[in-house]
């Protein structure tokens, strides 16, 4: 309370703070979508598990340069959604707009390029592009990250897009492949050149912006999504016939490994993707009924890591983001295992029990039984409601007549059914009957 002296003006109180508010295009992730986001980060670790890949995770935060001379500088991340930023100490740093450049530069800096050959590594964790925020499309998500370093046979592509598709597979996502080649410094200038001819026949159809990127970045023209575009890109000449031999016998036999295992995909000479890292091998993950965007994508990047610095190491890796996948899980209704209900409940009635159950709490969860409690309510019927919406399998009950008894009351949650027990025998007892009730929950 502010104290006014007798000749003091009397102190207003001072204004209640504006409720504090998320900063524009990022999300929480509450408890209640853990599960769905549990869920896809266990199907990761399987799937890497599977296909030999080991967890690398770098930090949020790089220098800029890494990241204007890895995706290039006219691509719209670098261009306009970067989060940069001086520190105090005059670096120029930017929050990691997309999982490669680091990993490339972790590669450099640990002499990976020493280790036996693929290294396969993956990761998941947050991103940021300061992107305008509309329906799945945030300032900060979340990838989940797959690179093959240190390779240059298309089998390793065919491995990667075979391996996120089991993880689709293991998600319950149908998906859809998309596939193209983008060619390599050798034959992509000639087809940049072929492709800027064509779209010069068509410069009255098109917008100022596609004049625009005409010029900075005419293969960006092919994924547009303006309508003028779309028509104009039917007929535009297609990368994969200017691919020079060496590319093309690469992109062949990607498909060919694919044909082997009889893999379902869609050739999609428009598909480019909008890093300039890019040769070679593209992809896309879409999911079924016309999604507005896709789930992720990938391709070959067989000249970054000699770009920032490293020695020539062809690479290939794929990134998915993670806020579409859980709503699509969360649209089709994708059965998730729901958080871990708790196997107890200890309610207490009266101080003297609750120390007992404290005590109770710590000998149990030591035993590595799940223990659920709210010491702090003390009505047993709204303790039980409690141990009903968590979904306890059994409670614990500590009253007053227990305590001077030393036993305690085991209330079976399913069915109410309780029974009084000696306290001392109470773990025996929940080990006993936990054990009955999982043997009973084993489908046949
Ligand atoms: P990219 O790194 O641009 O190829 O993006 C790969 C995937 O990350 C996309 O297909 C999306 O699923 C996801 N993604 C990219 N940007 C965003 C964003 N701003 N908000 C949510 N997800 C995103």
């Amino acid at each position: 309370m502010p104290i006014n002296k007798p000749d003091d003006k009397p102190v207003k109180p001072a204004k209640k703070a504006a409720t504090p508010q998320l900063v524009r295009g990022m999300h929480d992730i509450l408890p209640t979508d853990w599960p769905w986001w549990n869920f896809i980060f266990n199907k990761v670790e399987e799937v890497a598990m599977c296909y030999g890949y080991e967890r690398i995770e770098t930090p949020i935060l790089e220098k800029t340069q890494l990241f204007t001379r890895a995706i290039g500088n006219t691509t719209d991340i670098v261009e306009k959604e970067m989060f940069s930023f001086v520190d105090q100490s005059g670096d120029h740093l930017s929050l990691r707009p997309e999982y490669t450049a680091g990993i490339a530069r972790a590669y450099i800096e640990h002499g990976m390029l020493s280790l036996p050959q693929p290294v396969k590594m993956f990761s998941y964790g947050p991103h940021f592009r300061h992107e305008r925020p509309q329906a799945g499309r945030y300032r900060q998500f979340w990838q989940f990250n797959f690179e093959v370093l240190g390779e240059t046979e298309a089998v390793a592509d065919s491995q990667l897009i075979l391996a996120a598709a089991a993880l689709f597979e293991r998600l319950q996502l149908p998906v859809t492949f998309a596939i193209n080649s983008v060619g390599c410094p050798d034959c992509r200038p000639k087809y940049r050149q072929v492709l800027i001819d064509y779209y010069r026949t068509k410069r009255s159809e098109m917008s100022d912006e596609a004049k625009k990127r005409l010029t900075r970045n005419p293969l960006r023209l092919l994924d547009s999504k303006e309508e003028a575009l779309i028509e104009i890109n039917k007929n535009a000449p297609q990368c994969v016939d200017h691919l020079c031999e060496n590319c093309r016998n690469h992109f062949v036999k990607l498909l060919e490994h694919l044909d082997e295992v009889e893999f379902t995909y869609q050739l999609s000479p428009n598909l480019v993707r909008g890093i300039d890292y890019y040769t070679r091998t593209v992809f896309e993950v879409w999911g079924e009924d016309g999604a507005a965007s896709a789930f992720g994508g990938g391709g070959r990047y067989d000249n970054l890591i000699e770009e920032i610095g490293g020695r020539a190491t062809a690479a290939v890796g794929f990134a998915c983001g993670i806020e579409r996948i859980v709503a699509e899980l969360k649209k089709k209704q994708v059965p998730v295992p729901p958080r871990q209900r708790p196997d107890i409940f200890i309610a207490s009635l009266g101080e003297a029990a609750r120390k007992k159950a404290l005590k109770l709490f710590e000998d149990l969860r030591r035993q590595g039984v799940t223990v659920a409690e709210s010491f702090t309510k003390s009505g047993l019927k709204s303790q039980l409601e409690t141990a009903n919406k968590i979904g306890a399998s059994f409670a614990l009950v500590i009253g007053q007549k227990e305590l001077m008894d030393d036993t305690i009351i085991i209330r079976d949650m399913e069915n109410g059914i309780q029974e009084t027990v000696d306290i001392q025998k109470v773990s025996l007892e929940i080990a006993k009957r936990l054990e009955h009730k999982a043997a009973r929950s084993v489908p046949a």
